[in-house]
């Protein structure tokens, strides 16, 4: 059991998972780079830190939840970055990056940890969305040494509802990027439809019945429906607002893309989606909701 965890990238996912660790009885020390973000933990009693490294300093597991595999890289090996720890005895037993990037980053981050004696590391990215986040009821999808994956195991069932092992390091992103691929076409699909049913004077509610009981039934119509006022709860009904941002959605859809062309595989539906949510955060959508690309896109409504 880790009696310190230190937390890092307190945005729309890492805020409320922190959340849930502290209400599992977890002791929390936190650092993200937006002082307001810090503000609201400090408020709440949290230890908050001013660099990575102090987070490590004072943690026996660190989770990082950041935007990207820049963002990673930076907090893990940048100056006071958390692998410039240098008092090993003051080092965290394990590292758990749940961020969505990129299988040669996990990798890579992965091999600097093991050099590290009595670490080990676990990529260990989320799938759920801001819902699950909050419910703690997120799918973790882990790679590493299954010793470190057994390590973490109580730690991400704080936050989640499912723990799945993918392999060693680097498949839990693989299996990442994979998930937000199909996802991300789902939600055009789903957006294209609903949009050409309204036009053709179907209702979205009625739409959304007999599509949750037959063959088009997905993620993206049933739990995170796009058009607003057919659900509560989901970022369409607050106007797009603290979901997955367009921007990310960009992002995972490059990563797949890089992988991709790594191993020489045909990717015409992500070269497709990329465009598309590309111009939505061109048209200034680029921190709404992804699903947002139902109204601007498709619907042809902006405001
Ligand atoms: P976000 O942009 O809301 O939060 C990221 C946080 O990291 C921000 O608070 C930011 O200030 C902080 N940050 C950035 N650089 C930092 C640095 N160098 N040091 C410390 N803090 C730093 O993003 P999010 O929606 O919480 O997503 C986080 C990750 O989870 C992304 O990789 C995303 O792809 C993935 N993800 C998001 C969702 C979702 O529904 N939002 C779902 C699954 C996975």
């Amino acid at each position: 059991h880790f009696q310190r965890v230190g937390f890092i990238g307190l945005g729309n996912m890492g805020s409320r998972m922190a959340n849930n660790l502290i209400k599992s009885g977890y002791t929390i020390v936190v650092y993200d780079v937006n002082d307001d973000a810090m503000k609201r933990f400090s408020e709440k009693g949290v230890l908050t830190m001013a660099s990575p490294r102090e987070v490590a300093e004072e943690s026996n597991a660190v989770i990082t939840m950041l935007p990207s595999p820049s963002h990673v890289m930076d907090v893990y090996t940048g100056q006071n970055g958390l692998l410039t720890t240098c008092r090993s005895s003051n080092r965290p037993r394990l590292f758990i990056d749940s961020s969505t990037v990129d299988p040669q980053t996990s990798r890579k981050l992965s091999a600097a940890v093991s050099g590290l004696k009595g670490c080990e590391m676990v990529d260990a990215p989320v799938s759920g969305g801001v819902v699950s986040a909050e419910a703690a009821s997120l799918t973790f999808m882990v790679g590493g040494p299954e010793g470190a994956f057994d390590a973490a195991r109580a730690l991400l069932m704080s936050m989640g509802k499912d723990v799945v092992y993918c392999g060693g390091p680097g498949n839990g992103s693989t299996a990442k990027i994979c998930n937000n691929l199909a996802m991300a076409v789902s939600m055009l699909g789903v957006s294209e439809a609903f949009a050409l049913g309204q036009s053709l004077g179907i209702p979205a509610g009625t739409l959304t019945k007999i599509f949750n009981s037959s063959s088009a039934r997905c993620w993206s119509s049933d739990t995170y429906n796009p058009v607003p006022g057919v659900m509560n709860g989901v970022p369409s009904s607050r106007n797009y607002e603290g979901g997955f941002a367009s921007r990310l959605m960009v992002k995972d859809l490059r990563l797949a893309a890089d992988a991709a062309a790594e191993v020489g595989a045909t990717i015409p539906l992500t070269s497709l989606a990329d465009k598309i949510f590309t111009s939505l955060c061109d048209e200034g959508h680029a921190t709404k909701d992804f699903s947002a690309v139902f109204r601007h896109y498709f619907n042809g409504d902006d405001e």
